[in-house]
């Protein structure tokens, strides 16, 4: 009896060992680690490394953002509110060789987009209610103090970097740099992830991404979220080295009778852009990225393709308030639409 019952015990066990080996752990899986920095959660997304490495590669990420999140604060003591008090006062102020490279990314890209990006506007998004942690509830400022604001005309333009020594032709001039330190940051990760050695990797704030290597055989796949529900409105597949940045009306805004006032302002208004729910820009620099998509975003329906070529931007999507869906061919090239595709595509060269 003792016989047939091991024969019968032992095909028991190489069935067993052959259906574990079917999701064996030895096969290469993605990796997700999150932490929360930057305001946002931060998804970090790796491809073929072990537990170790993951670890090692998050510890080094994460101190990267939260390192940039301290140092270029808008709103709590950092070193960029000390430019900024040095520069009200009328002052010249010395930054670190970090800062000054940000500082200088920031001044060329604000003038290659026609100063719809422009970081030089935090009194005004101070105005807006826009420097808190929480959501603002209202009320809009007067008109009176947006216009004072708007007689003061910040520019980047008036920003003078000499060496590391930072000073401004208008104290109007206050740093905010919500629409680039971001992408920044994330270029900073990256560059980190690549030092040690890691080919394979997405680092993804909130919804902003820069993706190296790919899954696998296959690209990486990102969805980009509906500007009014919950759901993935596209997809899109990346493979190499690039960056998906998208600028939305949904990421921080108040209603005030019955009128949405969002974070993305307009500088030549002083008031929220107006007619865009998001735009959604691919780059392989996330800084760039990261500035196109708000500058994009002010430019509107209208303006998009003269500052997207501007700024060298080639793929573009820009969904209107009228839910107008604008392309590059580029984009169009690459982007996925789930169901139900959007009633009104239009595909515009970037170049005019
Ligand atoms: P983003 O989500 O990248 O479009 O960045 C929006 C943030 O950038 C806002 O919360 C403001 O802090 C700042 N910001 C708003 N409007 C502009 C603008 N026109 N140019 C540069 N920064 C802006
Ligand atoms: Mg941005």
């Amino acid at each position: 009896m003792r016989g047939p019952r091991r024969w019968r015990d032992g095909l028991l066990l190489l069935v067993l060992i052959l259906a574990l080996g079917g999701c064996s752990p030895a096969e290469p899986v993605a990796q997700k680690r999150q932490f929360f920095s930057l305001g946002t959660v931060v998804e970090l997304s790796l491809w073929d490394v072990d537990e170790a490495r993951a670890g090692e590669a998050t510890r080094a990420v994460e101190s990267i953002l939260s390192a940039a999140q301290r140092r270029w604060h808008a709103w709590e003591p950092s070193e960029l509110t000390e430019v900024n008090e040095a520069l009200a006062r009328g002052e010249t102020v010395r930054v670190d060789e970090e800062t000054r490279r940000l500082l200088a990314s920031a001044r060329a890209l604000s003038l290659a987009s026609g100063d719809r990006f422009n970081p030089g506007i935090g009194r005004l998004v101070a105005l807006w209610g826009f420097h808190a942690s929480e959501q603002p509830t209202g009320p809009p400022p007067s008109q009176e103090a947006i216009a004072a604001w708007l007689a003061d005309q910040p520019s980047m333009r008036q920003l003078r970097l000499d060496g590391n020594r930072v000073s401004a032709e208008n104290p109007a001039i206050q740093l905010d740099l919500g629409a680039h330190a971001k992408g920044y940051a994330i270029d900073q990760a990256i560059e980190a992830l690549t030092a040690m050695g890691i080919g394979n990797a997405i680092v993804n704030a909130g919804g902003d991404l820069r993706a190296i290597g790919q899954h696998g055989a296959r690209p990486w796949r990102i969805g980009i979220r509906d500007p009014r529900s919950p759901g993935v409105f596209a997809s899109l597949e990346v493979t190499g080295d690039e960056s998906v940045f998208t600028s939305g009306d949904y990421e921080r805004f108040f209603t005030w009778e019955g009128k949405r006032f969002h974070h993305i302002l307009d500088p030549r208004t002083g008031m929220p852009a107006g007619d865009t729910r998001s735009v959604t820009v691919i780059h392989p620099s996330a800084a760039v990225a990261d500035a196109a998509a708000t500058a994009l975003f002010v430019a509107g329906p209208e303006d998009w393709p003269a500052t997207a070529a501007g700024m060298g931007i080639t793929h573009v999507m820009l969904i209107a308030q009228d839910m107008r869906t604008y392309l590059t061919p580029a984009m169009a090239e690459r982007i996925r639409f789930e169901a139900p595709e959007p009633a009104e595509l239009i595909v515009v060269e970037a170049a005019r």
